[in-house]
């Protein structure tokens, strides 16, 4: 970023406006929230579709969210239609099928045409979480923002990094001199991810946060900006709590497996996540699986 005052508005980035989905929330002077109407037990309040830039540079959206005619029009009022990218960060039915749709309704009134960025879906991914984007996010890519005024040296960079875990094609951004991170699922506010293999994997989940810390580190990033829940601030300490949070259910599940070596995994979810309400033991059951794997490839190593 050149020229241009750094986040000056913690305090809005923070702020806990109620949620609503009507109108978006303006975090910082560079960024805005529109959260889907799709609240659920996965998706918490909804998701948090980004929306990056400004009337001068246009606009990056970052997660469009599920395929939602009236969100996916709220988000083209909120631009103008003038979005110069949409970005994936994974391709879950919650973040990625508003992209073409959202595309499509620029190209309609030729505003704009932009191009959906993102992963293609890995081999593991689910009937629903197919996609193919315009344009494959390198790792380390950095998409651009310019001032379109001649006078102004503005740009504003927001930076891909690579986050498979939650899913083989997640990736997380970073807004380059603005000290925000755009986590996408692999770190959410307010509830843990669910790590479903074969597309997801524990393993990779766990390096993928340590590459997050390096990248926080490097870039002075200090608020994480989830798919879905509010802000957080402190973005190293959030990720090593994380990192402990799983380590910890990684060794509470290694002693359930020893203690009750034939057990089947419904035995094993009732002992391992006993600190968990019954009602979500079918979606812990998934993540048990993850840590399970996890495990078994360690003892073989
Ligand atoms: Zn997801």
């Amino acid at each position: 970023m050149n020229d241009m005052t750094h986040l000056d508005a913690p305090t809005s980035l923070l702020a806990q406006a109620d949620w609503q989905h009507l109108e978006p929330i303006q975090l910082t002077p560079f960024v805005c929230r529109l959260t889907a109407p799709n609240p659920s037990v996965m998706t918490g309040p909804g998701t948090n579709s980004y929306i990056v830039g400004t009337a001068d540079t246009g606009y990056i959206v970052i997660d469009p969210g599920p395929n939602d005619a009236e969100h996916i029009e709220r988000l083209y009022d909120a631009t103008a239609g003038d979005i110069v990218a949409i970005v994936c960060t994974h391709s879950h039915p919650d973040h990625s099928p508003a992209a073409k749709p959202l595309q499509a309704l620029c190209r309609k009134s030729i505003n704009s045409d932009p191009a959906i960025y993102g992963l293609p879906n890995g081999e593991g991914a689910e009937l629903h979480s197919y996609f193919t984007p315009d344009k494959v996010l390198q790792n380390n890519e950095q998409l651009r923002l310019n001032s379109r005024r001649l006078e102004a040296n503005l740009s504003y960079s927001l930076q891909a990094i690579h986050t498979p875990g939650h899913a083989s094609n997640h990736v997380c951004l970073a807004l380059l001199g603005c000290g925000i991170l755009f986590s996408g699922d692999h770190i959410l506010n307010g509830s843990t991810t669910v790590i479903n293999p074969p597309d997801g994997h524990m393993g990779d989940y766990l390096a993928s946060l340590d590459t997050l810390t390096q990248l926080c580190q490097q870039q002075n990033l200090n608020y994480i900006l989830p798919a879905h829940g509010h802000v957080l601030p402190d973005a190293l300490h959030v990720i090593a709590h994380l990192k402990a949070h799983r380590l910890g259910r990684d060794e509470k599940i290694a002693g359930v497996m020893a203690a009750y070596p034939d057990g089947s995994m419904d035995e094993w979810v009732r002992h391992a996540y006993d600190d968990v309400s019954p009602n979500l033991w079918p979606i812990a059951k998934r993540s048990l699986l993850a840590h399970v794997q996890h495990i078994q490839s360690k003892s073989k190593r």
